[in-house]
C-alpha cells in the first residue's frame, strides 16, 4: 500500500476524535478536512487558543478492540493500514516545512499490547523533535494501561497528551466498549497531573527541568450514544476538570456512521437516529464554558428534574430565566461574580464594566460598546434603577430570546 492511500485510510479513521479541538466548534467539517486542505488536515484550537493547521492521523487503524460506536472496531469490516514511523515523521515534517500544518495530533488503535502502541506513538514525536528539527505542536494520544515510565516519556515529547473517557458511565463504558476499563483511564489521567506537577516543582528549583505535556491534558465525551442525560456527563466534566486539572472536556456527538466497507455502524446496541445531536453537543460547550470560566456548578445548571439542558436557550439564559427572582442586578454597583451571570455579559464586559464604572458613567449605550448583548441583557439588569425592560414575565423572556436561538448553531459558540 502506498503512503498516500495509508494517509487517506489513517486520516479518516481518525477524524471522529474531537479531543485536539478540530471539532468541537460549529465550524467542522464533520466529513473531511475542509476544502482546498490536504487530507488529514485540520484547523484545531491549541492549549494556548491559537488556532492552527493540525495533521490529525492514528498511527494505525488495527485495533483488537471492540468499541460499538466506532468505525475502526476490530469486528468491523474496513481497510486496515499502519504507518511506520519513518513515513509519519518524514510525511508530518514535509507537510510542517511547507507550512500546510503547525502541528500533528496522533492517536492509534489498540493494534498490540499498550506499552507497545504507546511507544510507537512516542517514538514518532521523539524522532521528529530530536531527529527531524521539527518545532511544531504535537498532542499525543496516551493508551490506558501503560505505565508511569510511558507516559514521562510521552510528555516529555508532546505539547498535549489525552486519554479519552468516551462515555460518561462505567455502565455505560460496559454496554459499548467492553474492553475499556474507566479505571485504567483515570489513572492514566492521574498519573499525567502528578508528573505534570512534579515536573513544575523541579523546575522551580532546576531551571534546566525539561518542561511536561505543557497544554496539559484532555479528553473526549461522546455524547447520544448512550442513554446518559446532559446532567450526567456535566458531573463527569465538573468533576474531571477538579480532580485531574484537565484543561478541555470535548463532546463529540455520536456519529452515525453507515456503509459497509466503511465500517458501517448497525450495532443493536446504538440507537437509530439519523444525524449525530449537533444541537446537544453544542449546549453541553456552552454549558462546560459555564463551569469553567463564569464560576457555575454542575448542579446549578442541571438538576434531576431537568436533567437535559434547554435546546432553545443557551444554558446560561435558560438558568436566569429561572432564576429571576436574583433579577434585575444593578450594573452600577454589581461585583464581577454577579456579572457574569447575566444573560450577554461576558468575562470580557464584565471586566470592562468594572474598569469602566470606576472613572465615568454608564450609559445603556456605553454597556454595548463595552460588549455587552443588550439584547439578552436588557431583561435582567438596571442602569441606575432605570430598566431597559422589566424581568418580570419569564414566558415572554423565554419567547423573545429563543427567537433566532432555535437552531443554537446561529449563534456564535461562546457569545453568551
Ligand atoms: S479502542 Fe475502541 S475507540 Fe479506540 S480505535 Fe479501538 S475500537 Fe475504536
Amino acid at each position: 500500500m502506498d503512503l498516500a492511500e495509508k494517509l487517506s485510510i489513517l486520516a479518516a479513521a481518525a477524524q471522529y476524535d474531537a479531543s485536539c479541538a478540530s471539532g468541537g466548534d460549529s465550524q467542522r467539517s464533520r466529513h473531511g478536512s475542509g476544502a482546498g486542505n490536504p487530507r488529514g488536515v485540520y484547523k484545531s484550537l491549541t492549549g494556548d487558543g491559537r488556532c492552527i493547521s493540525l495533521l490529525k492521523v492514528l498511527y494505525s487503524n488495527v485495533c483488537c478492540f471492540d468499541c460499538a460506536y466506532c468505525v475502526n472496531r476490530v469486528s468491523a469490516d474496513t481497510k486496515r493500514a499502519s504507518f511506520t514511523t519513518d513515513e509519519l515523521v518524514s510525511l508530518t515534517c514535509a507537510w510542517y516545512q511547507r507550512n500546510y500544518i503547525q502541528g500533528l495530533f496522533l492517536s492509534s488503535g489498540i493494534f498490540g499490547d499498550p506499552d507497545m502502541v504507546m511507544e510507537r506513538l512516542i517514538a514518532t514525536a521523539k524522532q521528529l523533535r530530536t531527529k527531524a528539527g521539527y518545532g511544531g505542536y504535537i498532542h499525543l494520544k496516551i493508551i490506558p494501561g501503560v505505565g508511569e515510565t510511558l507516559i514521562r516519556e510521552a510528555g516529555r515529547w508532546a505539547d498535549r497528551l489525552s486519554a479519552n473517557i468516551e462515555l460518561p458511565t462505567d455502565q455505560s463504558l460496559q454496554n459499548l466498549a467492553p474492553q475499556k476499563s474507566g479505571t485504567l483511564i483515570f489513572q492514566a489521567m492521574q498519573e499525567v497531573l502528578q508528573l505534570g506537577t512534579q515536573y513544575e516543582e523541579d523546575r522551580k528549583r532546576l531551571q534546566r527541568t525539561p518542561v511536561f505535556a505543557p497544554a496539559g491534558q484532555s479528553t473526549q465525551l461522546i455524547v447520544g450514544a448512550t442513554a446518559d442525560d446532559d446532567r450526567q456527563i456535566l458531573h463527569l466534566s465538573a468533576s474531571l476538570y477538579r480532580k485531574f486539572a484537565l484543561r478541555r472536556v470535548y463532546y463529540s456527538a455520536f456519529m452515525p456512521v453507515g456503509g459497509s466497507g466503511q465500517g458501517g455502524i448497525t450495532d443493536p446496541r446504538l440507537p437509530d437516529i439519523p444525524e449525530p445531536p449537533l444541537l446537544r453537543e453544542h449546549r453541553l460547550y456552552q454549558a462546560d464554558w459555564l463551569l469553567r470560566f463564569y464560576h457555575f456548578r454542575a448542579d446549578e445548571i442541571l438538576d434531576p428534574a431537568t436533567p437535559y439542558l434547554d435546546t432553545q436557550l443557551d444554558p446560561k439564559t435558560a438558568w436566569a430565566i429561572k432564576h429571576l427572582d436574583q433579577f434585575p442586578l444593578e450594573v452600577s454597583t454589581a461585583d464581577y461574580e454577579a456579572l457574569l451571570r447575566v444573560p450577554g455579559i461576558g468575562a470580557q464586559a464584565g471586566r470592562r464594566i468594572i474598569e469602566t464604572r470606576g472613572s465615568r458613567v454608564l450609559s445603556f449605550e456605553s454597556l454595548r460598546s463595552l460588549g455587552v448583548v443588550l439584547k439578552r441583557a436588557r431583561y435582567f439588569i438596571t442602569l441606575t434603577g432605570a430598566f431597559l425592560d422589566r424581568p418580570d414575565d419569564p414566558g415572554r423572556i423565554r419567547r423573545l430570546l429563543s427567537e433566532g436561538d432555535s437552531l443554537g448553531l446561529q449563534l456564535p459558540l461562546f457569545d453568551f
